[in-house]
């Protein structure tokens, strides 16, 4: 009898050992990446809010105001983390992803292993989920794409795609939302495997959604296992960009909601883990479109907004954690022809992504002009049509441009619409950077114009801030690097394994 006494004595300890153990982590997880998002893309979002609201991007207490802050800066917490890769100072998303994820870096492309391509390893989304949290991975682009694919793929290319949705329809995670698939029934490009992934998610128990009132309906009927995929979806299988964005599309913001809803226990349950990444800041940052890229960060730190209504109901148990994988397209705060002054007033022409245009008005217009004379030194300025556009769609004006501006515009219609100008190879090359000549120079010259500047086409390799609040977010304090960012996640999600956790 006393034996057995002593041994329900034991056991209750045991089980206030496990509460208290619990009592001590965020039992609320919230990881939002901005890919391409470094500090540049967020004061630009900031100036051009505080442009928006009235204020003026020139001004400290007008840019000082908390309603033309972002959710993110404003939080209470903020470190700095390096990005470069085991192979370069610019890291891409898919290494940055690994050491996000598994907390090791790894060379650009390779997907959730070493740089040597021998060893595969489990992502925090895997770790959490093996200890019973409910996982949800969430992002603007395709679900196979390089970021979320690295909270649950190992790949020695981020290309290979059908593998990758393969490796997602087993991962038993409770909730995938945003674009699509890119390769969900044949290979990618060669090596990759050649799965029907539709079959394999229904054979795993998901449900594929794609409308917005289904997926809405996510919110009071949750499901075990979802997938909800944006209704429109572009040609990489993205969602649109936030600026182009078709009212019956859901926001980033919203596709969280759904999300919490469908991962948060009213009965208790051991929390759960969501990465939210806002993929496009990357594609538009490439592209060196502000206003896109404006568009998408906004829409990202709303999304942000919504993890921080649930940390207020949860207070001492979620902690939300937000950062970039990287810097795109060397974006500056200033430009050579601006100095010391912003006009931020001269982006809010601009109705829509280069991407738009570039599948809208232009191909229009280059068919209607085909037969132009590409002979003529002023073609543009002759051309009252292209004018025309260029002030519609993105507020730019012929007769405030300068020489410098004007010259620029022509070389790029005449390459865009006759294939060719005055310009050395290279200096094309330099110029577009394989984009629509005519497009990349319009955001250029718009983008110059209210003071920002762009040196590249690619990632860059400066250091990207974190920003942190809630339970623990005093860890995310400092300067350090990105894979301690998947090395402190994992601590203080209780997981016992010390990263990187090799697969079995
Ligand atoms: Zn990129």
């Amino acid at each position: 009898m006393r034996k057995r006494n002593l041994s329900l004595l034991v056991l209750a300890a045991l089980i206030l050992f496990a509460t208290a153990a619990n009592a001590n982590q965020p039992k609320y997880v919230f990881f939002f990446l901005g890919d391409g998002m470094s500090s540049t893309q967020i004061q630009a979002a900031e100036a051009y809010l505080t442009t928006v609201n009235g204020g003026k991007a020139t001004v400290a207490e007008d840019l000082l105001k908390p309603e033309n802050r972002l959710n993110m800066s404003k939080m209470p917490v903020a470190g700095m983390q390096t990005t470069y890769d085991s192979f370069a100072l610019m890291t891409d998303s898919a290494s940055a992803g690994t050491a996000f994820a598994c907390g090791i870096k790894t060379k650009s492309s390779v997907i959730g292993m070493d740089g040597d391509l021998s060893k595969s390893y489990k992502s925090i989304a895997q770790l959490a989920r093996e200890q019973g949290r409910k996982v949800g991975i969430i992002t603007s682009v395709s679900l196979d794409h390089a970021t979320p694919a690295s909270y649950y793929a190992s790949v020695t290319n981020r290309g290979l795609m059908n593998s990758i949705a393969t490796q997602m329809a087993a991962t038993g995670y409770e909730f995938f939302g945003g674009g699509g698939l890119v390769a969900p029934l044949a290979p990618a490009r060669s090596g990759d495997t050649a799965n029907d992934v539709w079959s394999l998610l229904a054979a795993n128990g998901y449900e594929v959604r794609n409308t917005r009132e289904s997926i809405v309906d996510l919110k009071n009927n949750p499901r075990d296992k979802v997938v909800c995929i944006n209704p429109t979806i572009d040609g990489s299988k993205a969602m649109p960009y936030a600026i182009d964005k078709p009212a019956d599309n859901l926001s980033l913001a919203e596709m969280t909601e759904v999300a919490i809803s469908n991962l948060y226990s009213r009965r208790g349950g051991k929390g759960f883990f969501i990465m939210v990444e806002g993929g496009k800041i990357d594609w538009a940052c490439h592209a060196n479109d502000a206003m896109a890229t404006i568009g998408d960060t906004l829409d990202f730190d709303n999304a942000v907004g919504v993890a921080l209504k649930f940390l207020e109901k949860h207070p001492r148990e979620t902690l939300i954690v937000v950062t970039g994988d990287h810097e795109t397209g060397g974006m500056s705060i200033g430009h050579a022809t601006t100095a010391y002054t912003a006009y931020y007033d001269r982006l809010l022409g601009q109705k829509n992504s280069y991407q738009h245009f570039g599948e809208n008005q232009w191909p229009a217009h280059k068919a209607a002009n085909a037969a132009a004379d590409c002979s003529s030194p002023n073609t543009l300025e002759s051309s009252t049509e292209m004018l025309a556009l260029m002030e519609n769609a993105f507020g730019l004006k012929w007769a405030d441009l300068n020489a410098y501006q004007k010259e620029k515009l022509e070389d790029a219609y005449d390459k865009s619409l006759c294939d060719s100008n005055n310009n050395s190879v290279p200096e094309n090359t330099y110029l577009y950077g394989g984009y629509e000549p005519i497009i990349v120079t319009i955001t250029h010259i718009l983008n110059e114009r209210a003071s920002i500047g762009w040196t590249t086409y690619s990632h860059t390799g400066v250091p990207v801030p974190v920003f942190a609040q809630g339970r623990d977010a005093d860890k995310f304090s400092g300067f350090y690097d990105n894979t301690d960012i998947a090395k402190k996640l994992a601590k203080l999600m209780g997981i016992r394994k010390t990263l990187p956790v090799e697969k079995d």
